[in-house]
C-alpha cells in the first residue's frame, strides 16, 4: 500500500474516532480528509466489492430502503459495506468505504448498500458505477437546494449515463421514477402495489407532482391513487402506463404494523411482517426484497430480519422513557410528511405530538413548502397536545392555526421534550426535519439512559 493511502486510512479513522468522542458526526470529515490525502481512495476500494455494488436513490425512504438491503444481505451470509447513517453525499459515501479498510488499506465485501443523494449521484459515479440503482420515488423536496423536480430527474438521467450496465429497481407506481427509466432505456426491475389498499384510502386534498406524461406533455389519468403521485397512472395520448409490475404488494394490512403478501414474478408468494408503521414503508420493503431478489437470494429469514430491523436513526425509531413511548420519524418534505402524519394516524390511540422544524442549510432555507402539507388531518388524530418547536417553531404555529389546529410553541427542543413528558403522555411521537434530527435523537438516547 501507498502511503499517501495509508495516511488517508489512519488519518480519516482517527478524525472520525474523535468526533464521535465528542459526540458528533464524524463520516461526513472522515471522507473528507480521505480523499484530499488520496484522490484514487473511494474508486479502488469500490473495485474491491467481490459481487455487487447498489445504490438507493429518490426522495423518500433511501435510509430506510437502504439499510433493510443490507440487513437481507448480510441474513443471507453475505459481508456489506453500507453507508448506514444516511451521509449521502461524496464525503459521506467515501467513508463507508475508508472506515471499512483494514490495516492493509483493503475491504472485505462481497456487497456495497450505499445511499446516494441524487444531487451527488455525478460527483460519486466517477468512482464507481453502481450495478444498481433502487429508485424508491421522485417528490418535490427542498426547493431552494434541489429546485424543482425536473432538474433532479435531469440529474439521474445524466448519472444514469454514466453507468450504462446498471439495472434500476423502480417504484412502478412512481409514474416519475418509470417515466425516467422508460427514457434512459436501462434494464428495470419494478416492484409495486397493483390494487388499491382498503386500509390506505388516497387523501382527496394532498397535492400531487406529476401530472402531467414526461412523454409527451399530455395530462395523465388514473385508475386510483395510493398517495401523492403513486398509484395507476396512464397517458389517453401516447399510451405510457404504468409497467407490468415484477414484485407486487397485496393483501396489506395496516392494523398491527404492516402485513402484506409478495407475489413473486413466477408467481410464488412471501408473506411478510413488520412492526414498522406507515403505508409508504411497504414501498421502502418491496424495494429491499425486490433488490436482494435480483442476486437471486431466498430470503427465507426474511420475517426475523424484519423483526430485528431498529434502524437507530431517526426513522420510526421508539424510545421508552419513563413509561412513555416516543416515536421519533425524520419528515423533511410535503410527500413524506404527509406520509408520517398517515402513519401517525394509523394509530388510533390517544398520543401528544412534537413537530420541529429548522431551517439551516441541510434543511433548506425555504419552508413554504410546510403550506403544502395536508396538516388538517391532525384534527382528527386523536391527539390531545402539540407543541411546535425549532427555529421556525412560529411558522409552524401559523401552519396550525391556518388549520383550526391549537398548538404551544416552545423554541428549545430540550424544553419542548421535558415539557411534554412532565405530562407522563402514554404516546408522544416527535416528527422532526433534517437538521434538528441528531439533536433531538441524542437528546431521546439520554433521557431514555437516564431513567432506566
Ligand atoms: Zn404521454
Amino acid at each position: 500500500m501507498s502511503i499517501r493511502k495509508h495516511a488517508a486510512i489512519c488519518c480519516s479513522k482517527l478524525a472520525n474516532f474523535i468526533c464521535l468522542k465528542l459526540g458528533r458526526q464524524g463520516v461526513t470529515w472522515a471522507g473528507k480528509i480521505a480523499i484530499t490525502i488520496y484522490p484514487d481512495i473511494l474508486k479502488e476500494l469500490a473495485s474491491e466489492v467481490k459481487k455487487a455494488i447498489y445504490v438507493t436513490c429518490g426522495t423518500n425512504g433511501k435510509t430506510t430502503t437502504n439499510n433493510m438491503l443490507a440487513a437481507f444481505l448480510q441474513s443471507e451470509g453475505q459481508r456489506v459495506i453500507c453507508n448506514s447513517t444516511g451521509s449521502n453525499m461524496l464525503n459521506g459515501v467515501i467513508s463507508a468505504f475508508v472506515l471499512a479498510a483494514d490495516k492493509k488499506g483493503h475491504i472485505n465485501a462481497d456487497y456495497a448498500c450505499i445511499e446516494v443523494d441524487e444531487a451527488s449521484t455525478l460527483r460519486v459515479f466517477p468512482h464507481f458505477q453502481p450495478d444498481y440503482m433502487i429508485l424508491t420515488n421522485l417528490f418535490r423536496d427542498q426547493l431552494d437546494r434541489y429546485g424543482e423536480i425536473d432538474i433532479t430527474i435531469e440529474l439521474l438521467n445524466k448519472a444514469l449515463k454514466m453507468a450504462p450496465d446498471c439495472r434500476i429497481v423502480v417504484n412502478a407506481d412512481d409514474v416519475l421514477s418509470t417515466a425516467l427509466v422508460h427514457q434512459s432505456e436501462h434494464p428495470a426491475i419494478t416492484y409495486g402495489i397493483a390494487e388499491p389498499c382498503p386500509d390506505n384510502p388516497a387523501s382527496t386534498t394532498e397535492i400531487r407532482e406529476g401530472q402531467f406524461c414526461q412523454l409527451c406533455g399530455e395530462k395523465l389519468e388514473y385508475h386510483f391513487y395510493h398517495f401523492s403521485q403513486l398509484g395507476d397512472y396512464f397517458c389517453p395520448s401516447c399510451g405510457f402506463k404504468r409497467p407490468a409490475i415484477d414484485y407486487n404488494a397485496d393483501m396489506i394490512s395496516l392494523r398491527q404494523g404492516l402485513s402484506f403478501t409478495i407475489t413473486n414474478k413466477d408467481k410464488t408468494t412471501a408473506s411478510l411482517h413488520s412492526n414498522y408503521r406507515g403505508f409508504y414503508n411497504i414501498y421502502n420493503i418491496l424495494a429491499a426484497y425486490s433488490a436482494a431478489k435480483a442476486e437471486g437470494f431466498s430470503l427465507k429469514y426474511i420475517n426475523t430480519v424484519l423483526e430485528d430491523f431498529h434502524p437507530e436513526n431517526g426513522r420510526m425509531e421508539q424510545f421508552s422513557i419513563n413509561g412513555t413511548n416516543v416515536l421519533l420519524n425524520l419528515a423533511k418534505n410535503p410527500a413524506g410528511f404527509n406520509q408520517n402524519i398517515s402513519a401517525v394516524m394509523e394509530d388510533t390511540k390517544e398520543k401528544n405530538l412534537i413537530v420541529v422544524i429548522n431551517d439551516n442549510s441541510q434543511d433548506g432555507h425555504d419552508i413554504s413548502w410546510l403550506w403544502d402539507v395536508d396538516f388538517e388531518r391532525f384534527a382528527d388524530a386523536n391527539i390531545k397536545r402539540i407543541i411546535v418547536s425549532g427555529l421556525r417553531a412560529y411558522d409552524m404555529a401559523l401552519r396550525f392555526k391556518y388549520s383550526d389546529i391549537a398548538c404551544e410553541a416552545i423554541l428549545s427542543v430540550e424544553e419542548a421534550i421535558k415539557t411534554m413528558l412532565d405530562d407522563n403522555p402514554d404516546n408522544l411521537y416527535i416528527l422532526v426535519n433534517y437538521t434538528a434530527l441528531f439533536g433531538t435523537r441524542k437528546r431521546l438516547k439520554n433521557l431514555e439512559m437516564e431513567k432506566k
